[in-house]
């Protein structure tokens, strides 16, 4: 981009271009080098789905140029381009007389915009802190990590890792389970088993052919452990021992409480 003062500029306006913001002759001029131009073409098609971002990102106040904001959003562009584009946009908002209406409409879009949805709503400041990534960590992973008490076992044959989390309840006992090389298909579930030998189970699920927590697998979804939670009626201080069991009856793996 440096080789060329002129197509660097032309370059730099496909951020403005992408939220409609450039007049008539700068959008004019733009289409042309756009269509000789295959990084922007490729810029465009990245942005397509990212304008409310960026009209969030130049919308708020405070926040100008603001790496840190980006980096809460959960599609972001790389920090360069973030920090390029928004700077970009917030300069062209000001020259464009046109663009504040504009900035509304694409603020209106904002609501199938995810996170950044909610960062705009508080209007920025320090409750946008408060606005972090959503979905990014299950129910049963967060309830697994806060458990306190945590009990955790291999077995010797097939391998399988189960580590288990308590919390004692009025209606008995709250049950994480957290589960390691685990290949599927198979269907399985979480038994507790009293001192005095009663069974409960406290969960079931099916593990996909692809598994779960399967060291150096191709695919983050393998690698990734499974977390689940459960409930059992018996008091905690009753529970001898978990049991992982495939509903061919099959023990996985056991864990003492
Ligand atoms: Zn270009």
């Amino acid at each position: 981009m440096q080789s060329s003062q002129g197509q660097g500029d032309l370059h730099e306006t496909v951020g403005a271009y992408a939220l409609g913001i450039l007049d008539d002759a700068e959008a004019t001029e733009f289409e042309a080098h756009l269509a000789t131009c295959e990084w922007c073409g490729q810029q465009l098609d990245e942005l397509a789905g990212m304008e409310p971002m960026l009209a969030a990102l130049a919308d708020l106040p405070g926040t100008r140029g603001t790496p840190a904001i980006g980096e809460t959003l959960a599609v972001r562009p790389s920090p360069q381009l973030s920090d390029r584009l928004v700077g970009e946009v917030v300069e062209r908002r000001v020259k464009a007389k046109k663009s504040r209406r504009l900035f509304f409409g694409l603020a209106a879009s904002l609501i199938i915009g995810g996170p950044i949805a909610a960062i705009a709503a508080t209007g920025g400041g320090d409750t946008a802190q408060e606005a972090k990534p959503l979905a990014s960590v299950s129910p049963a992973k967060q309830a697994f990590a806060g458990m306190d008490d945590k009990v955790e076992a291999t077995d010797a044959a097939t391998q399988v890792n189960a580590a288990v989390g308590t919390v004692s309840k009025p209606y008995g006992t709250g049950i994480a389970l957290q589960l390691k090389n685990v290949k599927g298909p198979q269907k399985c579930s979480l038994v507790a088993v009293s001192k005095s030998g009663e069974r409960e189970t406290a969960t079931t699920w099916t593990v996909p052919k692809w598994g779960y927590g399967i060291k150096g697998a191709a695919t983050e979804l393998a690698r990734n452990p499974l977390y689940l939670q459960g409930a059992v009626a018996m008091s905690n201080a009753d529970i001898d021992h978990f049991e992982v069991v495939t509903f061919d009856g099959d023990k996985l793996v056991e864990v003492d409480a």
